[in-house]
C-alpha cells in the first residue's frame, strides 16, 4: 500500500503531524517503536501547555495517541531502520518495508551520555536516565544526580522525597537551571551539591556502588558511595540512520527551517529533532503541524 504521509516518531511533534495530517483526509501511519508521547511522557507534570493547566506526561501522551487515531492515523510500533528517496519514500523498519509518498521525521532526542569508562556497564544496574521510571528502585537509597540544566535540578527535587541522601555533582559552580529552582534545590537537607566536578570513574560489582568525582580546579578526588547514578545533562538527536538521504547539522540535528523542509523534497522535519532554538513541547505541536499541512498539499 502506497500511504500518503508516513511519520517517523509518536511524541508530540509526530502525533500532531498524525491530527493534522489525518484531518486533512490523509492515509496516515505513524512509526513508534517505544513510548508513545516521547520524552513527555514521563514528565510528573506539564504546566506549561496553553489551556492544560495542570496534566500528567502520561496523560498528556494517552490523550494525543486517542486525538490522532480518533481521525483515523495509523500507529505500527516498529523500530525504523533506514528510508530511501525516490519517486515513493521508503520507510525500512524491522516489520518490513513501507512506502508512502511524503515523510515527516519526528524522531525527537535522546539522552545524552557522559561517555564515562563503566557507563554503559552499569546502564540498568545502577546507571539511569529517568528518575521518574526509576526513582522508586532507590527508595531510602543514596544516590547521585549529574547536570546543570533544569531536567538535572528537577531530577534532584524528584529523588530528595524518595531517596535518603542525593548528591548532586555539576561540573561547574553555577547551574543553567532556572534560580528558583536551584534555591529550592539548596533548602533540601539530605542534598549535596557536589560542584566543580565531575565523574571519573564507577565502582561496583553487578550493581554500581560508588562514583569517584574529582573537582575540576583542585584536582581533588572524593569517592561517593551510592547506589544509583541519575545522568541528565541534555538531549542529542536521534537522526543518524537519516544521515545519507538528509543534511544534518555538526550536532546531528536535522537542517530544516521553520516550514521544516529538509534538504530533500518531500521529507520533512518536526519537533526536537530538528535545527531551533526552542524545543519545547509547544513548538513540537507548532512543527507538527506546520509539517503536516506543507506535506499535505498537493497530494
Ligand atoms: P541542558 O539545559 O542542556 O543542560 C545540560 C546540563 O548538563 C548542563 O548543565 C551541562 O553543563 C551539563 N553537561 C552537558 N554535558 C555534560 C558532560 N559531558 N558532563 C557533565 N555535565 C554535562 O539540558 P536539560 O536540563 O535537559 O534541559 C534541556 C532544555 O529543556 C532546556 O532548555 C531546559 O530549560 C528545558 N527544560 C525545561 C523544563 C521546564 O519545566 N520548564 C524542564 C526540563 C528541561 P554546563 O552547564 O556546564 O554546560
Amino acid at each position: 500500500m502506497l500511504y500518503d504521509i508516513i511519520i517517523i516518531g509518536g511524541g508530540c511533534a509526530g502525533l500532531t503531524a498524525a491530527i493534522y495530517a489525518a484531518r486533512a483526509g490523509k492515509e496516515v501511519l505513524v512509526f513508534e517503536s517505544d513510548a508513545v508521547g516521547g520524552q513527555i511522557s514521563t514528565s510528573p507534570k506539564v504546566e506549561n501547555f496553553p489551556s492544560i493547566k495542570q496534566i500528567s506526561g502520561a496523560e498528556f501522551s494517552d490523550n494525543l495517541l486517542a486525538q490522532a487515531t480518533s481521525f483515523g492515523a495509523k500507529l505500527i510500533a516498529e523500530k525504523v531502520a533506514e528510508i530511501k528517496d525516490g519517486e515513493t519514500k521508503t520507510v525500512i523498519t524491522s516489520g518490513g518495508e513501507y512506502e508512502c509518498k511524503r515523510l515527516i521525521i519526528a524522531t525527537g532526542v535522546k539522552h545524552r551520555k557522559l561517555g564515562a569508562d563503566g557507563e554503559e556497564d552499569y546502564e540498568g544496574k545502577g546507571v539511569s536516565y529517568c528518575a521518574v521510571c526509576d526513582g522508586m528502585f532507590f527508595r531510602d537509597a543514596d544516590v547521585a544526580v549529574i547536570g546543570g540544566g533544569d531536567s538535572a535540578v528537577i531530577t534532584s527535587l524528584y529523588l530528595s522525597n524518595i531517596c535518603k541522601k542525593v548528591y548532586h555533582i555539576h561540573r561547574r559552580d553555577e547551574f543553567r537551571a532556572e534560580s528558583y529552582r536551584v534555591n529550592e534545590l539548596k533548602t533540601k537537607s539530605n542534598v549535596e551539591l557536589v560542584l566543580s566536578s565531575n565523574i571519573s570513574s564507577f565502582e561496583g560489582d553487578d550493581f554500581l556502588q560508588a562514583v569517584i568525582v574529582e573537582n575540576v580546579n583542585t584536582k581533588e578526588q572524593r569517592k561517593l558511595e551510592i547506589d544509583g547514578l541519575f545522568i541528565s545533562i541534555g538531549y542529542s538527536p536521534d537522526s543518524e540512520i537519516f544521515k545519507d538521504v538528509i543534511a544534518l547539522d555538526n550536532e546531528g540535528y536535522i537542517i530544516a527551517g521553520e516550514d521544516c523542509k529538509t534538504s530533500a523534497d518531500g521529507i520533512y522535519a518536526a519537533g526536537d529533532c530538528r535545527t531551533k532554538s526552542l524545543r519545547q513541547l509547544t513548538t513540537a505541536a507548532a512543527d507538527g503541524s506546520v509539517a503536516a499541512v506543507s506535506a499535505s498539499a498537493d497530494i
